[in-house]
């Protein structure tokens, strides 16, 4: 099974993921986690796309589907899971035709629904642990021992670049110019389901489970 989780930043979407794949046996790809990870060990298009992550722009459509293609080649398991991936439509027409080439297709979209004013609260909150990625939050989810996660036990949380106020009201802006359109392309489709990503994480994960049957 294939499918695509979508929303804006925020939303739950690498949440939820990480469930999925602890779940399914599915595989996360997550462009946002690569183009991080291309950063961190400083290549070249890390280096390039690091002003523009950290403004909340758009990294260019070539750059983001040469990095699905590149994972498309490898062992499927359960599936594909595209977190952040597609962002523009010329990016869905880009997914749908790399599936075909390897002889898959998309299973389901997931449309994960949150108001503005809970995403601004959301993720200026938001850290997560450098060592297991599990997600915290200064008010929501604090860990039980200051500074430790409580899944893995490590003291290595970070927080991210962009998870800023400005930073995000420029994110969410180029959401609803440039990302938001696809709802309405896998809707035409017949490939959107839509979930309350509002509601708390159990019961999102659990409606995904009823709109993936
Ligand atoms: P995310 O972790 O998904 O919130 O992504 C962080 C940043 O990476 C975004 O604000 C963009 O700058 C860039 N990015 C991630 N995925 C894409 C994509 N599919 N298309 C363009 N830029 C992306």
């Amino acid at each position: 099974m294939n499918i695509i989780l979508l929303g804006p930043p925020g939303a739950g979407k690498g949440t939820q993921a990480m469930r999925l794949v602890e779940k399914r046996d599915m595989i996360q790809l997550s462009t946002g986690d690569m183009l991080r990870a291309a950063r961190t060990s400083g290549t070249a298009m890390g280096k390039m796309v690091a002003d523009v992550m950290d403004r909340g722009d758009l990294v260019t459509d070539e750059i983001v589907i040469g990095l699905i293609e590149e994972q498309l080649e490898g062992d499927a398991k359960g599936g594909f899971i595209f977190d952040g991936f597609p962002r523009t439509l010329a990016q869905a027409d880009a997914l749908g035709d790399l599936l075909a080439k390897h002889g898959q297709a998309l299973d389901a979209v997931i449309e994960m629904q949150v108001d503005d004013d809970a995403l601004v609260a959301r993720i200026t909150g938001r850290f997560t642990c450098g060592n297991c990625g599990e997600v915290y939050h200064d008010v929501t989810k604090r860990p039980k021992v200051e500074d430790v996660c409580d899944n893995c036990g490590e003291s290595q949380m970070k927080r991210r670049a962009d998870d800023n106020e400005e930073s995000l009201r420029n994110r969410l802006m180029e959401y609803y110019k440039k990302t938001s359109p696809l709802i309405g392309y896998y809707y035409a489709k017949g490939d959107l389901r839509s979930v309350d990503g509002l509601a708390a994480m159990d019961v999102v994960e659990a409606s995904i489970a009823g709109a993936l049957g």
